[in-house]
């Protein structure tokens, strides 16, 4: 098996299940309670959060433990909303590709009486700064662009846009979740005020991740009840998941610098590859974006058919993201930078990890093309395509 979809979620490494597993056998103990067993359950969350901080470049008082990136994503806007209404500022500026965590948070906002500007990405896939510029207003409380997109991988200027913030003295929220253990970020020299993360995605397990909340920026609580995390997230840590996390982030963000390099040239020779097919096209800036991450449109194929059949090759990939796959809605990251419906509909996103070899490359590259191949064989799209009766788009 040819596992590419590590966008969607990653292995978790043997250190983060080891970490894991040493938590759950020996140090089960609640860190709130007072003798030995607790508080060493306490030594294990902080030694987590001064690893998680280290990082990212931040405080460990900057860290608060969620249950993933979409409650980080959620805090982290709530509580600049939150700031920004006690203020009476109710505009928000963020771009049409976010996450869902981010996009569906906003809706709600707009809902609740905010004015939200969503910015158009362009057909590279990145964001401009000056846009983001010239989109803020008096009355703006709060600007939120993604650190890397999860479906077509593209890197944003985030360290630009930070400045331009933080120069009008306005709240920046990064979603770094594809950033975070893989590439190097550091939230003091991008001005980022609010950053979400996920420990699925860089090899740490399901449902924990964090949010680094720059000092003095308020916090508003989605969950009620204890005084965790400072009283700003009450429950009972998990302290497993959360040391796992924080061993599963020390290696990738430590390997960085030697994955890199590997990785990329794979994905380059998988993006060479697949651009031998006819009526192909990779979406997003080619050199801007996430060293594992390849996305094509195919034209005149369904992209939930190309995944099902690479299935039963043994290669595990995506069309869009996760979460509208079910649905037959195209990729809104796709229309977001121009693509129309008929092309979005036939994407395919592979994310590389570490693991895979240059023989599984051309191994992924030859399947995707006897797919397509096949598929277009059958496909009314194709024909009108190729009979001219429709013109070609890519
Ligand atoms: C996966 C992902 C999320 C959601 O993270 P969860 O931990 O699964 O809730 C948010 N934003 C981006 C960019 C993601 O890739």
């Amino acid at each position: 098996m040819i596992y590419a979809d590590n966008a969607a979620t990653t292995r978790m490494s043997d250190a983060a299940v080891q970490a894991m597993l040493s938590v759950i056998q020996q140090n089960y103990g609640n860190p709130s309670s007072l003798y030995t067993l607790g508080q060493q359950a306490k030594e294990i969350l902080e030694d987590a959060r001064q690893a998680v901080a280290e990082v990212i470049g931040a405080d460990p008082r900057e860290i608060l433990f969620t249950s993933g990136g979409s409650e980080a994503d959620n805090q982290a806007i709530r509580s600049a909303a939150a700031l920004g209404k006690k203020a009476g500022k109710t505009h928000i500026v963020s771009t049409a590709f976010e996450h869902h965590a981010v996009l569906h948070t906003l809706e709600k906002l707009k809902g609740e009486g905010f004015d939200i500007t969503l910015l158009d990405v362009h057909e590279d896939g990145l964001v401009r700064p000056e846009e983001v510029r010239a989109a803020i207003r008096d009355d703006t409380c709060l600007v939120t662009v993604m650190y890397a997109n999860n479906e077509i991988g593209t890197i944003q200027p985030i360290r630009e846009i930070g400045e331009i913030c933080h120069e009008r003295g306005i709240l920046f929220h990064t979603d770094a979740v594809q950033a975070v253990g893989h590439i190097p970020l550091n939230v003091k020299d991008d001005h980022v005020d609010l950053l979400s993360a996920s420990a699925h995605k860089f090899h740490g397990p399901k449902g924990v991740g964090f949010l680094y909340a720059r000092k003095g920026v308020r916090l508003t609580n989605l969950i009620e009840g204890g005084a965790q995390e400072n009283g700003k997230r009450a429950g009972t840590e998990n302290v497993p998941g959360i040391a796992a996390m924080a061993a599963a982030l020390k290696e990738s963000a430590g390997k960085i610098a030697q994955n890199t390099p590997i990785l990329a040239e794979r994905r380059d020779r998988l993006i060479r590859g697949l651009r031998q097919i006819p009526h192909s096209a990779l979406n997003g800036d080619e050199t801007q974006r996430l060293p594992g991450n390849v996305n094509f449109c195919f034209e005149g194929i369904e992209g939930e058919s190309l995944l099902l059949l690479l299935d039963d090759k043994g290669i595990e990939a995506s069309s869009g993201s996760a979460c509208t796959s079910g649905s037959l809605d195209p990729s809104h990251v796709l229309l977001a930078i121009g693509r129309v419906h008929d092309v979005a509909h036939g994407s395919l996103r592979l994310s590389l990890g570490e693991d895979l070899t240059d023989a599984d490359i051309d191994y992924i590259i030859q399947s995707v093309t006897d797919v397509v191949t096949y598929l277009r064989s059958f496909s009314p799209i194709w024909r009108d395509l190729e009979s001219g009766k429709k013109p070609h788009i890519l």
